[in-house]
């Protein structure tokens, strides 16, 4: 699963709860007369409990099989089906079997044709069976059922806004901006909604899933297509098999008039695998540019996992409303819409990144998977870091630090905002809890500092030896650790300890002096260690002088630690952890000079970064001469944070800047400078001519549609007229990144003119993603400044976003907001004027503007009747 949208994952966190189930308390066995007693216990206490542990679940049965035969009532948005359910106890013998099944009918249960009895609450199918099995029998159950996944209400996570398990877009086709689709989100434990299964992830089945639908319909499930035959009624069963072992929250279905764009891969052996992407009809053009690159990953993959990929096929299927980024299904990964993008709005980002962590899920979630989902780091840590494995193979070290920096932001973040917790966490409260910035970010940037620790061969050696012992298997962390032990020949209890079972971070002071011919530097450990661990960190010191740049290894294990260095002549810089892999909060307190001598010396891209930043909010003589370096730096990041201290800048550059910045706001080769660029000009140096030419070469031949949003806003400050102009030019343009650029303009400016671009966009099936939610916002702000003749319009648009996916309904859910209170000021307004009128007994006007309130009551109630 990827998660996205981290403002809605915020808020939402922000929203929720964080206190602890309490655990009940243990039954009171005590006896009047009891003489025993114990030190430290009072007898006449509360009961004492043991801490929550979320256990991996019991198996009484293993799972082996499940047939399924599906067909739906899209009228009613309810599947019908009937499971056959292969399954062996375990080791105990069972008379009882007991299912998953949520919300559903249960029509009838079989065992060898006949019927059997049950009991069923809406979330546990209790089958009594024919007698009592043993571990050496299989037996095979039939359910038929109805699920109703509408039924349900909604639930899910930060990651995954929604636990239907089943979906039905636009089922009846009332919208007809949207097509009809069908799909599945099983993870946590949502397939359950449309099959019965045992949905626990220490789970392992094959699977045969027959999917009838009209003929119009292409499907998409887990494995092969064996068979597709047409039915006497005019329908279509497609017979999908998966023949290697999967968890059960890995079943998929997806449903719709997709096209189907085919691509694929060959392994080392020379088989061939299919790669198709589906897509809806106006993307197909597109898909290539937008997931061509997969086969291209699943040979790196293969070859760094040394584990060929193992799955029958892998197909990618992009759908509208989806509940979370995308998601792992093996050999049949989901994506929300917004991956949608065309050739020219790929130019400013592409989805590689996600479509790495989906496709690394596939050794790491499908062919080994998390036991419980205390244990999800094994999976979302692992697609975490493939990123940066995909990075640094395809774009490089710098775009992968560049990101891993990121990452672990977005974990120092999150723990600060939601509070830490261990990484492989036990006493969670909800299991949607588990979706958060340990298991991806955190855990991704400890997977680095393992490898930094181990080395590439034995960090691979691992990953290939835990991978073939337990393939098609559920894996504890344990067996993680186990694995790198087993290669490594090291007791790795003490990293997994302090940073998979255990919370928090270091906090590290550095401070160094000279004394003679040497350097004296002292690294403390400034955490709580009543909350954290005492970290034992190895890691590579740099201490650059006179003849070049010394490398030192260096294990912190102690709250302090003094380490003294030779030093020849000038002590130009010391750099610590100059790999930049420890997941820490670094206060490193060197003299200036040694940050201008880091950007220019240290190679790394957190060199660069840190050099930079330190030295331009510094006074420093040589800050200007390293800000300009910076301008020039290969890495495009750099050159943007570079950009943004311009402003720094002594104003004798000021020529220079206005030679140099303009020309890379024409010609950088990254949209992202070039937008960066027109911002810095127009931010600072607004009314020179060559902002203002710049502005119009950026509008009339940018590649980028993200540069001529930004262009086309400043534009607007001091050319309104031309702006809007412009923009209604742009409204032509297929773009959704275009819209939302247009529609933040219209916001701010636009008049009861531009509520047909609204209309239109919303119709156009061309905003996905980001692009859909902030156009929704800008759509609320556009409402608030308009008549109430458009308000009243609107309500339609408003109600069917509010009727759309959740993350739409969301921000549609704001716009409404802000009209009414928009609405609700008005009517203040008027009311202070009706007094006023009254007053001075001008009651003509006074019953002018009474109805002008009457008027806005009317659509004050009506977009109160939209929440
Ligand atoms: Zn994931």
């Amino acid at each position: 699963m990827k998660k996205i949208f981290p403002l809605i994952i915020f808020f939402a966190l922000a929203c929720g709860t964080s206190k602890r189930e309490t655990q009940k308390p243990t039954e009171n066995t005590e006896k009047p007369g009891d003489k025993l007693t114990f030190p430290g216990l009072d007898r006449h206490d509360p009961p004492q409990t043991r801490p929550v542990y979320q256990a991996t679940r019991t198996v009484l049965f293993d799972l082996i099989h499940t047939e399924l035969h599906v067909n739906f009532d899209w009228e009613n948005s309810r599947l019908h089906g009937v499971a056959n359910i292969t399954l062996s106890p375990r080791f105990y013998p069972q008379d009882t079997l007991v299912l998953d099944a949520k919300d559903m009918d249960i029509h009838f249960v079989f065992l060898d044709k006949q019927q059997l009895k049950y009991n069923y609450d809406g979330k546990i199918l209790k089958i009594a069976l024919n007698k009592t099995y043993t571990r050496s029998d299989t037996l095979t159950v039939k359910v038929e059922y109805t699920a109703n996944p509408d039924d349900r209400t909604q639930g899910g996570s930060s990651a995954i806004a929604g636990d239907k398990g089943l979906y039905f877009i636009n089922p009846r086709g009332g919208n007809p901006n949207v097509m009809p689709q069908i799909w599945t989100q099983g993870e946590t434990e949502s397939n359950s909604v449309w099959f019965p299964t045992i949905d626990a992830p220490n789970q392992k089945m094959s699977q045969d899933l027959y999917i009838t639908v009209a003929d119009k319909y292409s499907t998409l499930s887990n494995g092969l297509l064996l068979s597709s035959k047409k039915n006497a009624d005019g329908t279509r069963t497609d017979h999908w098999q998966q023949r290697l072992p999967h968890a059960p929250y890995l079943t998929m279905m997806g449903i719709g008039e997709f096209k189907v764009v085919k691509d694929s891969w060959t392994r080392g052996d020379g088989k061939k695998v299919e790669v198709h992407y589906y897509v809806e009809p106006e993307w197909e053009p597109y898909a290539q540019a937008i997931f061509g690159n997969t086969p291209e990953m699943m040979s790196f993959f293969s070859n760094l996992t040394g584990y060929a990929y193992p799955w029958d096929k892998y197909h990618q299927i992009v759908v509208r409303e989806y509940v979370s980024g995308a998601m792992e299904n093996t050999g049949a990964v989901i994506f929300g819409d917004m991956v949608y993008s065309n050739e020219r709005e790929l130019l400013d980002g592409n989805w590689e990144s996600i479509i790495a962590h989906e496709l690394f899920h596939h050794w790491f979630g499908d062919l080994v998977t998390c036991e419980s989902w205390s244990n999800l780091p094994l999976n979302e840590s692992f697609a975490n870091y493939s990123q940066f494995l995909w990075d640094e193979y395809k774009f490089g070290l710098d775009e992968a630090e560049y990101n891993a920096d990121n990452e672990a932001d977005g974990y120092f973040a999150t723990a600060k905002s939601q509070g830490h917790h261990d990484l492989i966490w036990f006493d969670y409260s909800d299991k949607e809890q588990m979706f958060d910035g340990h298991s991806y970010n955190k855990g991704g940037r400890i997977l680095h500092m393992l490898r930094d620790y181990l080395g590439d061969d034995a960090f691979f050696a691992g990953i290939k030896h835990y991978l073939h012992k337990h393939e098609f298997k559920p894996a504890e962390a344990h067996e993680l650790r186990i694995a790198f032990e087993d290669v490594s020949g090291e007791d790795l209890n003490w990293f997994f300890n302090q940073w998979f079972f255990a919370q928090g971070h270091p906090k590290i002071v550095v401070e160094q002096k000279r004394i003679q011919d040497s350097v004296v530097l002292t690294f403390t450990q400034e955490q709580d260690f009543k909350e954290f661990p005492l970290y034992k960190l190895p890691m590579t010191v740099s201490v650059f002088d006179a003849t070049g740049r010394h490398n030192h290894k260096v294990v912190l294990d102690k709250s302090r630690c003094v380490f003294t260095y030779p030093v020849k002549d000038t002590l130009y810089s010391i750099i610590p952890d100059a790999d930049h892999v420890i997941l820490a909060e670094w206060l490193d307190k060197k003299p200036l000079h040694q940050f201008e001598y880091q950007f220019f010396n240290g190679g790394k891209y957190i060199d660069r970064k840190n050099g930079l930043s330190n030295m331009a909010k510094s006074k420093d003589p040589a800050r200007d001469q390293v800000i300009i370096a910076a301008l020039n730096d290969p890495f495009y990041h750099i050159r943007i944070d570079a950009i943004k201290q311009c402003n720094r800048l002594k104003q004798d550059h000021k020529a220079f800047l206005l030679e140099k910045i303009p020309n890379m706001a024409l010609k950088d080769e990254k949209s992202l400078v070039r937008q960066a660029a027109v911002a810095f000009l127009n931010t600072h140096y607004p009314n020179e001519t060559i902002t203002k030419e710049v502005n119009t070469a950026v509008l009339n031949n940018d590649s980028s549609y993200k540069v001529i949003g930004s262009a086309l806003i400043y534009l607007s400050k001091y050319d309104f007229d031309g702006a809007m102009l412009k923009a209604r030019q742009l409204e032509n343009e297929k773009s959704g990144t275009m819209m939302n650029s247009l529609a933040t303009l219209y916001a701010d400016h636009g008049t009861e003119e531009h509520y047909p671009f609204f209309q239109k966009a919303f119709a156009s099936n061309l905003l996905s993603g980001t692009n859909l939610y902030n156009t929704i916002s800008s759509f609320g702000l556009y409402l608030t400044r308009q008549s109430a003749i458009i308000q009243e319009q609107a309500l339609k648009e408003l109600e069917t976003l509010l009727n759309g996916g959740a993350y739409s309904a969301f921000f549609a859910k704001y716009a409404v907001q802000n009209v009414i209170y928009s609405v609700e000021l008005a009517i203040k307004n008027l009311d202070l004027e009706i007094l006023t009128h009254e007053k001075e007994k001008d009651f003509l006007q006074a019953q002018q503007k009474t109805k002008e309130k009457l008027g806005l009551q009317e659509i004050l109630k009506k977009y109160a009747g939209l929440l």
